[in-house]
Protein backbone atom coordinates (compact mmCIF):
# COMPACT_ATOMS: atom_id res chain seq x y z
CA UNK A 1 0.00 0.00 0.00
CA UNK A 2 1.73 3.68 -0.88
CA UNK A 3 0.27 7.24 -0.02
CA UNK A 4 -1.01 8.87 -3.27
CA UNK A 5 -1.84 12.17 -1.97
CA UNK A 6 -2.50 14.05 1.21
CA UNK A 7 -4.73 17.27 0.92
CA UNK A 8 -6.41 20.51 2.94
CA UNK A 9 -9.64 21.60 2.17
CA UNK A 10 -11.21 24.89 3.93
CA UNK A 11 -14.52 25.52 4.88
CA UNK A 12 -16.92 28.08 6.42
CA UNK A 13 -19.07 27.99 9.35
CA UNK A 14 -20.41 29.98 12.26
CA UNK A 15 -18.61 29.87 15.50
CA UNK A 16 -19.78 31.06 18.53
CA UNK A 17 -15.89 31.56 20.69
CA UNK A 18 -13.63 33.68 19.82
CA UNK A 19 -9.87 34.11 21.42
CA UNK A 20 -8.87 37.00 23.67
CA UNK A 21 -5.35 38.81 23.30
CA UNK A 22 -3.68 36.29 24.97
CA UNK A 23 -5.22 32.92 23.33
CA UNK A 24 -8.09 31.75 25.39
CA UNK A 25 -11.45 30.89 24.34
CA UNK A 26 -14.42 32.69 25.26
CA UNK A 27 -18.24 32.76 24.25
CA UNK A 28 -18.55 35.29 21.65
CA UNK A 29 -21.52 36.43 19.16
CA UNK A 30 -21.87 34.25 15.99
CA UNK A 31 -19.35 35.24 13.55
CA UNK A 32 -17.67 33.57 9.75
CA UNK A 33 -14.75 31.40 10.80
CA UNK A 34 -13.32 28.90 8.63
CA UNK A 35 -12.01 25.26 9.71
CA UNK A 36 -9.63 22.49 7.59
CA UNK A 37 -9.84 18.93 6.58
CA UNK A 38 -6.65 17.19 5.81
CA UNK A 39 -6.87 13.75 4.06
CA UNK A 40 -4.31 11.11 3.63
CA UNK A 41 -5.39 9.05 0.70
CA UNK A 42 -4.10 5.89 -0.23
CA UNK A 43 -3.66 3.74 -3.45
CA UNK A 44 -6.46 1.25 -2.81
CA UNK A 45 -8.81 4.20 -1.71
CA UNK A 46 -8.27 4.17 1.81
CA UNK A 47 -8.65 7.61 3.47
CA UNK A 48 -7.66 8.94 7.05
CA UNK A 49 -8.94 12.23 8.19
CA UNK A 50 -7.91 14.79 10.41
CA UNK A 51 -9.26 18.54 11.89
CA UNK A 52 -7.70 21.67 11.91
CA UNK A 53 -4.06 21.25 9.80
CA UNK A 54 -2.45 24.95 7.73
CA UNK A 55 -3.22 23.96 4.24
CA UNK A 56 0.37 26.20 3.56
CA UNK A 57 1.87 24.11 5.98
CA UNK A 58 1.22 20.45 5.12
CA UNK A 59 1.63 21.37 0.90
CA UNK A 60 4.83 22.32 1.91
CA UNK A 61 6.51 20.08 4.84
CA UNK A 62 4.12 17.23 5.10
CA UNK A 63 2.98 16.07 2.41
CA UNK A 64 6.80 15.20 -0.07
CA UNK A 65 7.61 12.76 3.02
CA UNK A 66 4.34 10.97 2.92
CA UNK A 67 3.68 10.18 -0.49
CA UNK A 68 5.11 6.96 -1.76
CA UNK A 69 4.95 5.57 1.69
CA UNK A 70 3.46 2.96 3.29
CA UNK A 71 0.91 4.44 5.43
CA UNK A 72 1.30 1.87 8.03
CA UNK A 73 4.81 2.43 8.18
CA UNK A 74 3.92 5.30 10.79
CA UNK A 75 7.17 4.83 13.22
CA UNK A 76 9.22 5.48 10.08
CA UNK A 77 7.55 8.73 8.65
CA UNK A 78 6.80 9.80 12.24
CA UNK A 79 10.60 9.67 12.72
CA UNK A 80 11.40 11.84 9.41
CA UNK A 81 9.09 14.63 10.10
CA UNK A 82 11.04 14.58 13.46
CA UNK A 83 13.98 15.21 12.26
CA UNK A 84 13.04 17.13 9.84
CA UNK A 85 11.38 19.63 12.24
CA UNK A 86 15.09 21.07 13.36
CA UNK A 87 15.20 23.85 11.13
CA UNK A 88 11.18 24.27 10.76
CA UNK A 89 10.22 24.47 14.29
CA UNK A 90 8.11 27.41 13.98
CA UNK A 91 6.15 25.89 10.72
CA UNK A 92 5.89 21.98 11.45
CA UNK A 93 5.40 21.92 15.02
CA UNK A 94 4.29 19.28 17.20
CA UNK A 95 0.43 20.08 17.01
CA UNK A 96 0.92 19.27 12.94
CA UNK A 97 3.09 16.46 13.59
CA UNK A 98 0.41 15.05 15.60
CA UNK A 99 -3.02 15.63 13.09
CA UNK A 100 -0.32 13.95 10.36
CA UNK A 101 -0.12 11.01 12.91
CA UNK A 102 -3.69 10.87 13.63
CA UNK A 103 -4.72 10.44 9.84
CA UNK A 104 -2.25 8.10 9.32
CA UNK A 105 -4.03 6.10 12.56
CA UNK A 106 -7.22 7.05 10.95
CA UNK A 107 -6.21 5.86 7.87
CA UNK A 108 -5.46 2.48 9.28
CA UNK A 109 -8.48 2.13 11.66
CA UNK A 110 -10.69 2.83 8.60
CA UNK A 111 -9.08 0.08 6.23
CA UNK A 112 -9.21 -2.74 9.06
CA UNK A 113 -12.61 -1.52 9.74
CA UNK A 114 -11.19 -0.81 13.54
CA UNK A 115 -11.32 1.54 16.55
CA UNK A 116 -8.11 2.74 17.27
CA UNK A 117 -8.12 2.06 20.97
CA UNK A 118 -8.59 -1.52 19.96
CA UNK A 119 -5.41 -1.72 17.53
CA UNK A 120 -3.21 -0.02 20.48
CA UNK A 121 -4.83 -3.05 22.89
CA UNK A 122 -7.84 -1.65 24.75
CA UNK A 123 -8.42 -1.45 28.39
CA UNK A 124 -11.93 -0.04 28.35
CA UNK A 125 -14.91 1.26 25.74
CA UNK A 126 -15.72 4.31 28.88
CA UNK A 127 -13.83 7.20 30.55
CA UNK A 128 -14.62 9.57 33.55
CA UNK A 129 -14.40 12.82 32.41
CA UNK A 130 -14.19 16.15 34.24
CA UNK A 131 -15.62 18.96 33.39
CA UNK A 132 -12.79 21.55 32.06
CA UNK A 133 -13.74 25.26 32.84
CA UNK A 134 -13.04 27.96 30.15
CA UNK A 135 -10.73 30.11 31.70
CA UNK A 136 -12.53 33.54 34.05
CA UNK A 137 -14.00 36.19 32.12
CA UNK A 138 -16.27 39.55 32.59
CA UNK A 139 -19.43 38.36 31.31
CA UNK A 140 -22.45 38.64 34.13
CA UNK A 141 -23.46 35.55 34.76
CA UNK A 142 -20.88 33.85 32.93
CA UNK A 143 -17.25 32.94 34.75
CA UNK A 144 -16.35 36.20 35.94
CA UNK A 145 -16.92 35.33 40.15
CA UNK A 146 -16.13 33.16 42.58
CA UNK A 147 -19.84 32.66 43.03
CA UNK A 148 -20.17 32.28 39.32
CA UNK A 149 -17.81 29.48 39.12
CA UNK A 150 -19.44 27.81 42.50
CA UNK A 151 -23.35 27.81 40.51
CA UNK A 152 -21.92 26.62 37.33
CA UNK A 153 -20.01 23.99 39.39
CA UNK A 154 -23.23 22.82 40.92
CA UNK A 155 -24.97 22.56 37.54
CA UNK A 156 -22.02 20.52 36.07
CA UNK A 157 -22.52 18.20 39.28
CA UNK A 158 -26.42 17.50 38.06
CA UNK A 159 -24.83 17.10 34.90
CA UNK A 160 -23.31 13.54 35.67
CA UNK A 161 -19.56 15.18 35.98
CA UNK A 162 -17.85 13.51 39.20
CA UNK A 163 -14.66 16.00 38.73
CA UNK A 164 -14.21 19.92 37.56
CA UNK A 165 -11.40 21.30 36.93
CA UNK A 166 -11.20 25.82 37.05
CA UNK A 167 -9.03 27.17 34.78
CA UNK A 168 -9.27 30.92 36.29
CA UNK A 169 -8.91 34.65 35.32
CA UNK A 170 -5.94 35.23 33.38
CA UNK A 171 -4.70 38.26 31.51
CA UNK A 172 -6.14 40.14 29.41
CA UNK A 173 -8.26 40.14 32.08
CA UNK A 174 -7.86 43.84 34.08
CA UNK A 175 -7.53 42.74 37.20
CA UNK A 176 -6.04 39.39 36.47
CA UNK A 177 -3.81 37.42 37.28
CA UNK A 178 -4.69 37.34 41.04
CA UNK A 179 -3.43 34.15 43.28
CA UNK A 180 -6.33 35.09 46.07
CA UNK A 181 -9.02 35.73 43.49
CA UNK A 182 -7.99 32.43 41.84
CA UNK A 183 -8.18 30.50 45.77
CA UNK A 184 -11.55 32.11 46.48
CA UNK A 185 -13.36 30.71 43.33
CA UNK A 186 -11.85 27.33 44.03
CA UNK A 187 -13.06 27.60 47.85
CA UNK A 188 -16.39 28.30 46.80
CA UNK A 189 -16.80 25.88 44.36
CA UNK A 190 -15.85 23.34 46.58
CA UNK A 191 -18.69 25.05 48.57
CA UNK A 192 -21.16 24.68 46.18
CA UNK A 193 -19.82 20.55 45.68
CA UNK A 194 -19.12 19.33 48.36
CA UNK A 195 -16.42 17.05 49.53
CA UNK A 196 -17.10 13.77 47.34
CA UNK A 197 -16.56 15.86 43.89
CA UNK A 198 -12.75 15.31 42.92
CA UNK A 199 -11.69 19.32 41.80
CA UNK A 200 -8.09 20.82 40.20
CA UNK A 201 -6.88 24.07 39.24
CA UNK A 202 -5.29 25.21 35.79
CA UNK A 203 -3.99 28.93 37.13
CA UNK A 204 -2.32 31.76 35.16
CA UNK A 205 1.33 29.69 34.34
CA UNK A 206 3.70 33.01 35.23
CA UNK A 207 2.97 33.17 39.00
CA UNK A 208 6.13 33.06 41.11
CA UNK A 209 6.99 30.52 43.21
CA UNK A 210 5.70 31.97 46.18
CA UNK A 211 2.37 32.49 44.60
CA UNK A 212 2.26 28.90 43.38
CA UNK A 213 3.29 28.17 47.01
CA UNK A 214 0.55 29.60 48.33
CA UNK A 215 -2.34 28.42 45.92
CA UNK A 216 -0.75 25.22 46.58
CA UNK A 217 -1.24 25.05 50.45
CA UNK A 218 -4.50 26.70 49.89
CA UNK A 219 -5.90 24.30 47.78
CA UNK A 220 -4.76 20.78 49.88
CA UNK A 221 -7.12 22.86 52.81
CA UNK A 222 -9.84 22.41 50.46
CA UNK A 223 -8.96 18.93 49.14
CA UNK A 224 -8.12 19.78 45.80
CA UNK A 225 -6.40 16.20 43.36
CA UNK A 226 -4.16 18.82 41.96
CA UNK A 227 -2.42 22.20 40.95
CA UNK A 228 -1.21 22.22 37.09
CA UNK A 229 0.92 24.48 35.81
CA UNK A 230 1.18 27.69 38.13
CA UNK A 231 4.82 28.67 36.50
CA UNK A 232 6.42 28.65 33.72
CA UNK A 233 7.10 25.24 32.87
CA UNK A 234 10.69 25.66 31.07
CA UNK A 235 11.80 26.07 34.81
CA UNK A 236 12.37 22.42 35.36
CA UNK A 237 13.87 23.28 39.03
CA UNK A 238 11.10 25.87 40.08
CA UNK A 239 8.82 22.95 39.20
CA UNK A 240 11.32 20.49 41.37
CA UNK A 241 11.23 22.99 44.15
CA UNK A 242 7.12 23.39 44.45
CA UNK A 243 6.58 19.20 44.07
CA UNK A 244 8.81 19.30 47.37
CA UNK A 245 6.69 21.92 49.37
CA UNK A 246 3.36 20.81 48.46
CA UNK A 247 1.27 17.86 49.33
CA UNK A 248 -1.16 18.11 46.60
CA UNK A 249 0.27 16.28 43.73
CA UNK A 250 1.70 18.78 40.81
CA UNK A 251 1.16 17.76 37.33
CA UNK A 252 3.01 18.35 34.62
CA UNK A 253 4.38 18.94 31.79
CA UNK A 254 1.55 20.28 29.38
CA UNK A 255 3.53 23.19 27.51
CA UNK A 256 7.28 22.12 27.79
CA UNK A 257 8.04 20.71 24.35
CA UNK A 258 10.16 17.76 24.07
CA UNK A 259 7.54 15.07 23.38
CA UNK A 260 7.97 11.98 25.44
CA UNK A 261 12.10 13.11 26.27
CA UNK A 262 10.80 16.18 28.29
CA UNK A 263 8.35 14.20 30.54
CA UNK A 264 11.22 11.64 31.04
CA UNK A 265 12.95 14.32 32.31
CA UNK A 266 10.74 16.09 34.83
CA UNK A 267 9.93 12.20 36.17
CA UNK A 268 13.49 11.51 37.28
CA UNK A 269 14.05 15.07 38.51
CA UNK A 270 10.99 14.81 40.65
CA UNK A 271 9.47 17.71 39.04
CA UNK A 272 5.87 16.17 38.98
CA UNK A 273 3.45 13.77 40.37
CA UNK A 274 1.44 12.99 37.84
CA UNK A 275 2.76 13.31 34.22
CA UNK A 276 0.83 14.59 31.23
CA UNK A 277 0.49 14.73 27.97
CA UNK A 278 -2.00 15.29 24.59
CA UNK A 279 -1.72 13.82 20.98
CA UNK A 280 -1.32 17.71 19.77
CA UNK A 281 1.14 18.61 22.42
CA UNK A 282 3.62 15.54 21.90
CA UNK A 283 3.16 14.92 17.85
CA UNK A 284 0.20 12.46 18.00
CA UNK A 285 -0.96 9.13 19.38
CA UNK A 286 2.25 7.13 18.52
CA UNK A 287 4.42 9.53 21.18
CA UNK A 288 1.67 9.68 23.20
CA UNK A 289 1.48 5.55 23.72
CA UNK A 290 5.16 6.47 24.56
CA UNK A 291 4.36 8.51 27.49
CA UNK A 292 1.79 6.20 28.40
CA UNK A 293 4.41 3.69 29.04
CA UNK A 294 6.74 5.48 30.52
CA UNK A 295 4.49 6.54 33.09
CA UNK A 296 3.90 2.29 33.41
CA UNK A 297 7.79 2.08 33.84
CA UNK A 298 7.66 4.63 36.71
CA UNK A 299 4.81 3.70 38.50
CA UNK A 300 3.45 7.16 37.89
CA UNK A 301 -0.22 8.42 37.49
CA UNK A 302 -0.71 9.99 34.23
CA UNK A 303 -3.58 12.45 32.71
CA UNK A 304 -4.26 13.14 29.48
CA UNK A 305 -4.08 16.99 28.13
CA UNK A 306 -7.43 18.00 26.14
CA UNK A 307 -10.22 15.93 24.65
CA UNK A 308 -10.91 14.56 21.29
CA UNK A 309 -11.06 11.53 19.75
CA UNK A 310 -7.38 11.23 19.38
CA UNK A 311 -6.87 11.29 23.23
CA UNK A 312 -10.04 9.59 24.18
CA UNK A 313 -8.52 6.54 22.01
CA UNK A 314 -5.31 7.30 23.89
CA UNK A 315 -7.34 6.67 27.56
CA UNK A 316 -9.20 3.83 26.62
CA UNK A 317 -5.61 2.03 25.58
CA UNK A 318 -4.08 3.20 29.09
CA UNK A 319 -3.67 1.03 32.16
CA UNK A 320 -2.22 3.13 34.72
CA UNK A 321 -3.69 4.95 37.00
CA UNK A 322 -5.32 8.75 36.80
CA UNK A 323 -6.91 8.75 32.98
CA UNK A 324 -9.64 11.27 33.27
CA UNK A 325 -11.35 12.69 29.91
CA UNK A 326 -11.42 16.51 29.82
CA UNK A 327 -14.14 17.52 28.71
CA UNK A 328 -14.50 21.17 27.41
CA UNK A 329 -13.50 23.78 27.42
CA UNK A 330 -17.13 24.65 29.65
CA UNK A 331 -19.02 27.70 29.83
CA UNK A 332 -22.61 28.33 30.81
CA UNK A 333 -23.34 29.79 27.54
CA UNK A 334 -21.64 27.50 25.61
CA UNK A 335 -23.70 23.72 24.96
CA UNK A 336 -21.25 21.25 24.45
CA UNK A 337 -24.10 18.24 23.94
CA UNK A 338 -24.24 20.08 20.21
CA UNK A 339 -21.96 18.98 17.52
CA UNK A 340 -19.77 21.50 15.46
CA UNK A 341 -21.44 22.23 12.06
CA UNK A 342 -18.97 19.48 10.34
CA UNK A 343 -19.56 16.47 12.63
CA UNK A 344 -23.57 14.61 12.95
CA UNK A 345 -22.54 13.92 16.49
CA UNK A 346 -20.65 14.99 19.03
CA UNK A 347 -16.80 13.06 19.75
CA UNK A 348 -17.57 12.34 23.49
CA UNK A 349 -21.10 11.85 24.36
CA UNK A 350 -21.66 11.63 28.15
CA UNK A 351 -23.74 9.72 30.16
CA UNK A 352 -25.88 10.52 33.61
CA UNK A 353 -22.69 9.06 35.88
CA UNK A 354 -20.17 11.01 33.95
CA UNK A 355 -18.45 8.51 31.46
CA UNK A 356 -17.77 9.42 28.32
CA UNK A 357 -18.41 6.27 25.84
CA UNK A 358 -15.53 5.83 22.99
CA UNK A 359 -17.48 5.51 19.26
CA UNK A 360 -16.73 1.85 17.93
CA UNK A 361 -16.67 3.03 14.19
CA UNK A 362 -13.22 2.47 12.62
CA UNK A 363 -10.33 4.18 12.90
CA UNK A 364 -10.56 7.85 15.58
CA UNK A 365 -14.62 7.39 14.67
CA UNK A 366 -15.66 10.42 13.88
CA UNK A 367 -19.50 11.27 12.26
CA UNK A 368 -18.04 13.66 9.77
CA UNK A 369 -20.68 15.29 7.73
CA UNK A 370 -18.89 15.35 4.59
CA UNK A 371 -22.26 17.28 2.65
CA UNK A 372 -21.49 20.21 4.91
CA UNK A 373 -18.31 20.26 4.25
CA UNK A 374 -18.92 20.22 0.43
CA UNK A 375 -21.33 22.46 0.83
CA UNK A 376 -19.12 25.36 2.34
CA UNK A 377 -15.59 24.51 1.09
CA UNK A 378 -13.49 28.12 0.27
CA UNK A 379 -12.71 27.93 -3.47
MG1 LIG B 1 -3.69 22.88 31.26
Amino acid sequence: MKITDVTVQTFRYTSSEGRDAEGHGHPADPHDATQTIMTVTADNGAQGHVFGANPQHVAALVKPHLVGEDPFYREKIWHQLYTYQRGNTGVLTDHLLGLVDMALWDLAGQHFKTPIHKLLGATRDKVPAYGSTMCGDELPNGLSTPEEYGRFAEWLVKRGYKAIKLHTWMPPIKWAPDARMDVRACAAVREAVGPDIELMIDCYHHYSRSEAYYIGKELEKLDYKWIEEPMDEYSVSSYVWLAEQLEIPVIGPEYHAGKMQSRAEWIVRGACDITRGGVTDNGGISPLMKIVHLAEAFNMAMEVHGGGPGNLHVLCAMSIPGQYYERGLLHPFIDWEKPKPWLKTIDDPMDEDGFVHISQKPGLGQDIDFDYIKANLVK
